[in-house]
């Protein structure tokens, strides 16, 4: 590949994983098998090897993909929480263990241990009393889910047996047992919800709820794999999780200690198989080096630790019958093909439902209904078919066939030059592209109207209440009433929460827009830039283009949007219901420098104010808002339910700490 070729392609492939990142740790729903992000990453690594001067710090190669929501508070971790760097078979697994004996002369011992799928923690206990639970984030920081974690009957709020640190730390893996997984997706399916995609998403989903009463009731689980900490007993991992075990915490009992690499083979293959009696899933086996001075030796890259390692099972693969296909229309308008199998089990569950990708797929595998097709998955959401099993073909099975028509609307599709799905052009006619307008300008980061959600919005679009984002402000509660998902209490909050949004801010609401292209950052810096709806609707490419980030397609893409009738009577009816199209007088801008100079940590919930409106206010009286509290912070401002680890942290070096009224006299 020349250089040209292959800068493209890394732009490309950094761009792909940085979205499937996002979906898998953020949102929690992928869009494609683990499998398949595996083989972009590994193919990203190659060439980044192959034109080391195309490397960058912040490629997905280097960093630890992040879970942070923001909807909790950030913490920092003591110690770097990384990712495990993956091999696929036993030429790479020796690869390994050649690598670690080069650096290592004395004998090495592995402890082997089953690769839970679900979400890792990190747990702090002071004096045997759990203090804090922390997510990976972004492996340097992570969400503070505590008040979550504590209602997971297998992490220990107290500890039991005695011989451990004053202080130390342990980490994990939350996870959801599958039958808890069956029972809940049923569940889901009986309200209408949408059913997780399987139980590592269901444990992220359900670890970063709001409400700690919900994930009670969802029955997480929680393994514990690593002690960490300044006096903790052993130099042996594999001793140090025995101890933890009397402590009181779940540790695995199938962690093996093998006194060399063939060992660890032997493990690897008999747990290829046994794996899938067991009640929970798991996508592989992680190897490391038992004695913690010789990972210390060992050492750490960015990403991952360089003395463990994850042997990643091949997915199963099981054929069944192809019973039909249903075209799926997204709210970008792609039309997704998704088989409606014969019922198969699968490594443990049961798949009805598998993936084809696009049109080139159905026609390059020679689909036809009624077929015999292999089904492939690994640890992923929806299977995917990945072949025909000629040999099994009858005579009357039918060609399957791309539609011409979207499915739900009727219009003629269209395929984008050079793109392999088709898309429903019909943006403004089509029921789920409408919907999901709708869904993404009343979504936390647009508009914030949290009365609703997503089920909620289509309803009321298939009862006729609404047809566009504008709608929403004419709603009234006895409408609302009327449907059977409303009482007194929720029609209050939706009609509260759509009069809340009269207030969110400009930028806001030019993101929530959805204008193709303009993100959340992009929609601020062209808010900045242009201060009202009108300049940027009045605006010409070019003018465009000189904001910050905005590229051609961006600027075209605007002009667009302005150029259609739809939209700028949308904005209009938006205008009249009274919502942000300008920036305030002196928005954006310093209102004091009472706050200068200062680093401000916040922590808590507030009662006057929302988290991102306090860090607003704070960057708006001159003050820089920090996620951790270090002997440079200044001011630490504590709402409700506030960390006990951060304010004791905060106590101890002395920083001084204010309370939100507090705070406001400060500003005042
Ligand atoms: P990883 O899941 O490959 O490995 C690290 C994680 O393993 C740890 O953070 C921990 O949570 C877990 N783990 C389970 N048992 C363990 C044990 N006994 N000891 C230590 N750790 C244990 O790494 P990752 O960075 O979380 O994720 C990368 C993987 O996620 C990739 O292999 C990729 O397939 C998948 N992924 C998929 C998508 C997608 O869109 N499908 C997107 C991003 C990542």
């Amino acid at each position: 590949m020349d250089f040209e070729k292959a800068k493209e392609r890394i732009g490309f492939l950094r761009n792909e994983l940085n979205r499937h990142n996002y979906l898998y740790y953020v949102k929690a729903t992928p869009e494609v098998s683990d499998y398949d992000y595996d083989i972009l990453l590994r193919e990203l690594m190659e060439l980044e090897r192959e034109f080391p001067e195309l490397d960058d710090p912040n490629s997905p190669t280097r960093r630890v993909g992040s879970d942070i929501t923001r909807d909790f508070e950030q913490v920092r971790h003591t110690y770097p929480m990384l990712s495990l760097a993956n091999v696929y078979s036993k030429a790479e697994l020796i690869e390994f263990d050649n690598r670690v004996k080069k650096v290592i002369s004395e004998p090495v011992e592995y402890v082997c241990e089953l690769k839970f799928d679900g979400v890792a923690i990190n747990l702090t206990y002071r004096n045997g009393t759990l203090q804090q639970a922390v997510t990976r984030g972004d492996g340097t920081i992570g969400d503070d889910v505590t008040a979550n974690a504590r209602t997971i009957r297998s992490i220990p709020l107290v500890l039991h047996g005695e011989g451990y640190p004053d202080e130390f730390e342990i980490r994990g893996e939350i996870f959801m047992p599958r039958q808890v997984f069956d029972d809940l997706n049923r569940e889901r399916e009986e309200v209408g919800e949408v059913p997780f995609a399987n139980p590592r998403n269901a444990a992220a989903g359900t670890l970063k709820l709001l409400n700690s009463a919900e994930v009670a009731r969802r029955k997480l689980d929680c393994t514990l794999y690593f002690l960490l900490g300044e006096n903790i007993p052993s130099d042996s991992h594999y001793s140090n999780l025995e101890v933890a075990r009397r402590w009181g915490f779940k540790v695995s009992d199938y962690m093996t200690l093998c006194k060399d690499i063939a060992e660890v083979q032997q493990y690897i293959d008999h747990w290829e198989k046994a794996r899938k009696k067991l009640p929970f899933d798991t996508d592989g086996v992680v190897i490391k080096v038992n004695s913690l001075r010789q990972q210390q030796i060992l050492g750490l890259t960015a990403k991952t630790p360089r003395w463990a390692v994850a042997y990643k099972y091949k997915p199963e693969r099981v054929s069944t019958e192809l019973l039909s296909i249903d075209f799926q229309v997204g709210r970008t308008g792609a039309v997704t093909p998704v088989a409606n199998l014969r019922s198969v089990k699968l490594s443990g569950t049961t798949v009805k439902r598998a993936s084809l990708h696009n049109a080139d797929q159905i026609q390059l595998l020679d689909i036809h209904i009624g077929d015999w097709v292999f089904v492939e998955k690994g640890g992923e959401i929806i299977p995917k078919i990945v072949g025909v099993d000629q040999s099994k073909r009858s005579l009357f099975v039918q060609p399957a066939i791309f539609p011409e028509n979207c499915p739900e609307c009727g219009t003629p599709l269209v395929r984008p030059v050079g793109e392999a799905r088709y898309l429903c052009p019909n943006q403004y006619g089509c029921p789920p592209q409408i919907k999901g307008r709708i869904e993404h300008f009343i979504s936390r980061k647009a508009l914030n109207i949290d009365g609703l959600g997503e089920e909620t919005v289509a309803l009321l679009y298939d009862s006729g209440l609404i047809h566009n984002a504008a709608d929403l402000y004419s709603i009234k509660k006895e409408q609302l009433l009327k449907l059977e998902r409303f009482a007194e209490k929720s029609a209050d909050n939706a009609i509260s929460s759509i009069e809340r949004s009269k207030k969110v801010t400009f930028p806001r609401v030019l993101f929530g827009l959805g204008i193709r292209y303009v993100g959340e950052t992009t929609a601020k810096k062209i808010a900045q830039h242009f201060r009202s709806i009108d300049a940027i609707a009045q605006a010409a490419v070019e003018q465009l283009m000189e904001v910050e980030d905005v590229g051609e397609s961006v600027a075209q893409s605007i002009r667009d949007y302005f150029a259609d009738e739809r939209n700028t009577q949308l904005i209009n009816r938006l205008r009249q219901a009274g919502l942000q199209l300008e920036l305030q007088q002196d928005e954006g801008a310093l209102l004091s420098e009472k706050l200068k100079d200062m680093s401000i940590v916040i922590s808590g919930t507030f009662s006057r104010i929302s988290r991102e409106e306090l860090k607003e206010l704070i960057a708006r009286h001159g003050g820089k808002n920090v996620s951790a509290i270090s002997a440079s912070t200044s001011l630490l401002v504590a709402g409700d339910n506030m960390g006990p680890a951060k304010l004791e942290k905060a106590t101890k070096l002395g920083i001084k700490i204010v309370n939100e009224d507090e705070f406001f006299s400060m500003i005042e």
